[in-house]
């Protein structure tokens, strides 16, 4: 009987040579990270491997180790995420200016001195996705639910192009009112609000950007009073809403707008703008996107 040939593997083998990256996260074993790195080197033929890089959170001094370990093992860089964007910065040589606005850092780049620069892509993914998908948000108001990580660096990435208006809506108050205070010093430019939660229709005008940045929607969060929708108002047809939960890709806000007729943005979009921005950082070359897209799809 021959043997069957082997089948092709899924990507190029890992050698001595092979440039390293990964994630540092509390718990990575179901991050989509991996997966969108890994397509995109081998779109490009890259011997480059994104690997999990788990680091307990219970101990304080293992991010410090972990941090000191990318740097040993001559790793090129690393994403962060949950727990660590913020307590990585003190661990590292240096702070992009937005990050630091941003007080989180997302990505690290182990550069050619052998330092390690932390930035944030999250905030200029957001924006590529708005861009991408064609929305304007010069003369918006854009609701923002949430005051989170994910808010910060929404917040700051539509401050930053400028928008007619930002009104934060947050659970516990007081963190909408820290991260509107931090936004008007950083822009003073920008016309920012504070409203209690739940979001009230009146904020809700013709043209508003909606963007869900709590985790109400993903399977099992729902907001205090029991709702699987962040948004307690009625949906106009002119306005937009994006909804930074990817899983699932189609959430009940995001159905909800959808059969108002309003355009709709889903987590995935931001996700792979992000991991785009992070890869033409470490590798300088550029993001092969729409096959990063192509690896999410079931
Ligand atoms: P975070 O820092 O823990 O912040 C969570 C925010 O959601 C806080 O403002 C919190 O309010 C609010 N919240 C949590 N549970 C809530 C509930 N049951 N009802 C109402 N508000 C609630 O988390 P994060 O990093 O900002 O992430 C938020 C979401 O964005 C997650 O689903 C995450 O997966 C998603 N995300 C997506 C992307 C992407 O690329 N698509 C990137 C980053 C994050 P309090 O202040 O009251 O606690």
């Amino acid at each position: 009987m021959i043997a069957e040939p082997p089948s092709t593997p899924d990507r190029l083998p890992i050698t001595g040579r092979t440039r390293l990256v990964g994630l540092l996260g509390g718990d990575v074993r179901y991050s989509l990270s991996l997966r969108l790195h890994n397509r995109a080197f081998d779109a490009l033929n890259l011997d480059w491997a994104y690997l999990p890089l788990p680091v307990s959170s219970t101990d304080p001094n293992r991010l410090k180790e972990a941090i000191l370990g990318l740097r040993a093992m001559n790793f090129v860089g690393a994403n962060v995420t949950m727990p660590f964007k913020e307590q990585v910065i003190d661990c590292l040589d240096e702070i992009t200016p937005a990050a630091q606005r941003m007080g989180a850092v997302n990505t690290i780049l182990h550069n050619e001195e052998g330092r390690l620069i932390g930035g944030n892509t999250d905030a200029a993914g957001f924006i590529a996705d708005l861009d991408a998908n064609d929305v304007a948000i010069a003369a918006r108001r854009v609701i923002v639910l949430g005051a989170g990580g994910a808010a910060r660096a929404v917040t700051h990435g539509l401050a930053e192009r400028g928008c007619a208006q930002l009104v934060i809506v947050n659970r516990t108050e007081q963190r909408a009112a820290r991260l509107a205070n931090e936004l008007t010093l950083a822009f003073p430019g920008q016309a920012v609000e504070i409203s209690p939660w739940p979001a009230r229709a009146q904020w809700s005008t013709e043209n508003a950007l909606i963007i869900n940045c709590t985790p109400v929607g993903m399977a099992g969060v729902r907001t205090p009073s029991g709702a699987s929708s962040p948004w307690p108002a009625p949906i106009r047809a002119d306005q937009v809403v994006a909804d930074l939960v990817y899983a699932p890709v189609r959430t009940s806000l995001l159905e909800t707008a959808a059969s108002a007729g309003a355009k709709t943005l889903n987590g995935v979009g931001m996700l792979v703008q992000q991991a785009a921005l992070s890869f033409a950082w470490w590798t300088d070359q550029s993001p092969p996107i729409s096959q990063m897209m192509a690896a999410l799809e079931p």
